[in-house]
């Protein structure tokens, strides 16, 4: 297959990262997360001394001469770079950037700059794009949408698994929480809020492991073909 686009959206934790990445693994895509490109500009917003919470004006200046991209490495998988430099899991999936993520994403200065880097991953190929409003706004046109939903507490105990960008200290409360605080943000923002695109499948990955979740993906698309 080639040069189709894929979309999975979905709230937080609700196990759409390790679906694309393997579903485009399966497809010979590229997987391409646009959760990873809010976080990365969120620790460069904390990076450069901006309070995005109690200073969003001070925000869209530094977007003026700021550079984030996905490229293409010699092995074939993607990249992000921000400023030139290789982006680092580590440091974008810190509690400080978690903790303001959602209030960077809110802002239609920031959503306008992402929407032009974002469609220019359409031209590296086949792609397998997540995120909150990739079948709504940023590829309407996409081959595929999907839309992962699963339970609150379900979310909340993944998170907890993966420890990384949940504090020490957090418990199944507080991770659980700041999931809920996060999705509410998302959700009610006037700008791209998350939400299904009307011609998404929607799926609740309750109960269901990440091979069922990649199986019920494949199923969908070989149906279609
Ligand atoms: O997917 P992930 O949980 O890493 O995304 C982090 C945050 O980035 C989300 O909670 C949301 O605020 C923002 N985001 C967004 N639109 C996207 C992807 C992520 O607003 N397409």
């Amino acid at each position: 297959m080639n040069g189709i686009q894929i979309a999975i959206d979905g709230p937080a934790a609700s196990g759409k990262s390790t679906a694309a990445r393997l579903l485009a693994q399966r497809l010979g895509g590229l997987y391409v997360n646009t959760g990873d490109m809010y976080r990365t500009l969120s620790r460069g917003i904390l990076d450069a001394g901006v309070d995005p919470v109690a200073q969003p004006e001070k925000v869209a200046p530094l977007l003026e001469t700021w550079d984030l991209r996905y490229r293409r490495m010699d092995d074939g998988s993607l990249q992000l770079f921000f400023n030139g430099k290789a982006v680092r899991q580590e440091d974008i999936r810190a509690p400080e950037v978690a903790d303001v993520v959602s209030h960077v994403a809110k802002l239609p200065e920031v959503r306008q700059w992402m929407l032009e880097r974002q469609r220019e991953c359409k031209s590296l190929g086949t792609i397998v794009m997540e995120g909150r409003d990739i079948g709504t706004v940023i590829l309407p046109d996409a081959t595929f949408k999907f839309f992962l939903t699963a339970s609150p507490e379900e979310r909340a105990r993944r998170r907890f698994l993966q420890k990384g960008e949940i504090p020490s200290q957090a418990n199944l409360a507080t991770v659980a929480a700041q999931i809920a605080e996060r999705d509410r943000i998302d959700s009610s923002r006037a700008v791209a809020p998350l939400k299904p695109a009307p011609d998404a499948r929607v799926i609740s990955t309750d109960g269901m492991n990440q091979e069922q979740v990649l199986d019920c993906l494949l199923a969908i698309i070989q149906e279609a073909n």
